[in-house]
């Protein structure tokens, strides 16, 4: 453009009769923004069509895979004995989990400690059935002697129950969260279970009691408070197994006193497994499992640890100090 009204124009001054005048200038000018503009809003668009056709892949992908085995039958109580056979697993080609041989004893507390990438959460997935054993992959989890793989997941995961990372909290109230589709408990059973885990404080603190209104995901509360209402969830619901990703978050001694404390109230009659980051969370467990690169190095309870003075040691160690 500069250069065009730069070499018209000048002609134009030095001979008045050129054919290019200021007028055609002007307008030539206007135009060619009135074709850019539109050139340009098309090249976007191209850009929000490419991905509308990736996500619409995402979704057919959804579609058209297999339809999961949703049927579900009322089965008994489990005991809570899980045992992971000679289990090797990959998400893909390469192997995560390395002939990982466990055995958990119904009731017991077992701890998984390892360094980030180990493969925890990976062991928990599989127990979970987030992700299921394929041909490539070895081994077989079984709990109370059946095979897992036996029950649709439905049927599977009625006894059992897992405290993610970070717990979901749904718009409602604390009693609404806390009985999760169980309306069979009175409010009455609700206090009482937020006093057994240690929340009294928490119903003091909110004058609607357990019926304090919860915004969605929980956001005004604070971490170690959905956490508590995370663990009121699982004496409502009784599971046989209870699985714990513990939170990763720096949260304060006291926060941390708190879910200890609420962590021992739930861990009665069940078999729970905690993947712990703080050490001081798994202390008292009956065994504690240390996990490096998906193979299983040490096994045994934290004092046995402490004298083998290997990984777990170096690691307590470490955290202690
Ligand atoms: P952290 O302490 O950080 O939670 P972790 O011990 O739980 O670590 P895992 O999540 O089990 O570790 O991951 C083990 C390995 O498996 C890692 O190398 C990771 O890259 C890989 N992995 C984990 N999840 C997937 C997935 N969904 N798809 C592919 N690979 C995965
Ligand atoms: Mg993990």
């Amino acid at each position: 453009t500069a250069a065009i009204i730069a070499y018209f124009g000048y002609r134009q001054l030095l001979s008045p009769e050129a054919i290019v005048t200021a007028g055609v200038i002007y307008a030539y000018n206007d135009y060619i923004g009135r074709i850019i503009t539109p050139l340009f809003m098309l090249f976007r668009e191209l850009g929000n069509i490419e991905h509308a056709i990736v996500k619409t892949n995402r979704f057919f992908t959804i579609i058209d895979s297999e339809k999961e085995d949703s049927s579900f039958q009322k089965t008994h109580k489990y005991n809570g004995k899980i045992e992971f056979k000679n289990l090797w697993f990959g998400y893909s080609e390469r192997y995560v989990l390395k002939g990982i041989d466990l055995t958990i004893e119904p009731g017991t507390m077992c701890g998984i400690v390892g360094h980030t990438g180990s493969g925890k959460s990976t062991l928990m997935n599989l127990l979970m059935r987030f992700y299921d054993l394929k041909k490539n992959d070895i081994g077989q989890i079984l709990v109370d002697n059946f095979n897992i793989l036996e029950y649709s997941k439905r049927t599977y995961r009625q006894h059992i129950g897992i405290i993610l990372q970070e717990p979901v909290l749904f718009r409602g109230t604390i009693a609404s969260n806390i009985r999760y589709g169980n309306d069979k408990l009175s409010d009455q059973e609700v206090t009482d279970i937020i006093e057994k885990i240690g929340g009294s404080d928490l119903l003091k603190k909110f004058s609607d009691g357990i019926n304090q209104r919860i915004v969605r995901g929980g956001e005004n509360l604070s971490l170690g408070e959905r956490q508590l209402i995370s663990f009121g969830r699982v004496l409502a619901a009784n599971p046989s197994i209870l699985i714990m990703d513990e939170a990763t978050a720096n949260i304060d001694t006291g926060t941390e006193m708190m879910i200890q404390k609420a962590l021992n109230v739930v861990s009665k009659d069940r078999t729970v497994i905690v993947i712990a980051h703080r050490l001081s969370t798994i202390k008292n467990a009956d065994k504690i499992v240390v996990l490096a690169s998906g193979e299983k190095i040490e096994e045994g309870n934290h004092e046995s640890l402490l004298k083998n003075n290997k990984t777990y040691a170096s690691m307590y160690r470490a955290q202690s100090n």
